[in-house]
């Protein structure tokens, strides 16, 4: 049986912003399995949204040879569909660079992508006890927790973001996520205020300021950033 083909739910030819210090152009894909209440891509959930091909993007990178960096598959999840593995190893064979943006929702399929992967943005969304409450999505944590541990045991570039929203996350389940990481040998880690602009509105308009990440924190990694996301 042939291979299913990617579903593109759009692309970014060059982006200077998805992959830090990057040129880019962005595949994101259609599909994801949680339903945060943050999403900015909400429309991105359902594999339905797909809107270009496979091929319409490799017909791009050909043509941006020498041009950009590299490519970085974003979504939706990425890892929600197998076929982004291969899409990975070809990009790398045309000599690409290939980022990854995932929410750590398949351990497995990302143990397979990361020897073709040169830097991944893991979303760390909550303690991982309580993962579900933001991702409403049982046995969230275990799986977001295995990703950062695969990516942390292959070497492969990593920054961490967390988008937090004040009633999903108090000032201590941000110390305690900033903690952990750190812990881990995590050194980089953005923390992103809410922004109610693409979600489904469900989540009352209010964010929140640099100041207000307890002034500890951004020293315990090499690289921090404060973002509106
Ligand atoms: S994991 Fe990412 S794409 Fe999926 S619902 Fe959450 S924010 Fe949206």
């Amino acid at each position: 049986m042939a291979k299913p083909h990617l579903l593109i739910g759009g692309i970014a030819p060059f982006s200077t912003v998805d992959w830090p210090g990057k040129l880019a152009c962005v595949a994101f894909l259609a599909g994801c399995p949680w339903r945060c209440p943050y999403c900015q891509n909400h429309e991105l959930q359902s594999p339905d949204a797909a809107t270009a091909t496979e091929e319409g993007l490799f017909a791009l990178l050909e043509q941006r040879r020498g041009l950009l960096d590299g490519v970085v598959f974003s979504g939706g999840e990425p890892l929600a569909q197998e076929t982004v593995i291969d899409a990975a190893r070809r990009a790398r064979e045309m000599g690409f660079l290939v980022g990854l943006h995932t929410c750590g929702a398949y351990p497995e399929r990302l143990r397979q992508i990361l020897p073709h992967t040169d830097w991944v943005g893991l979303d760390v969304k909550a303690p991982w006890k309580t993962y579900d409450l933001v991702t409403r999505a049982p046995g969230s944590g275990r799986r977001a927790q295995e990703s950062l541990e695969l990516i942390l045991a292959a070497g492969v570039a990593l920054e961490t973001r967390t988008t937090w929203h004040p009633a999903l996350l108090s000032p201590a389940d941000i110390t305690a996520i900033a903690h952990d990481l750190a812990a881990r040998g995590v050194e980089s880690w953005s923390v992103q205020a809410y922004r109610a602009t693409g979600t489904t509105g469900e989540l009352p308009d209010e964010t929140v300021y640099p100041s207000e990440v307890p002034d500890d924190l951004p020293g315990l990694f090499k690289t921090y950033e404060f973002r509106r996301a």
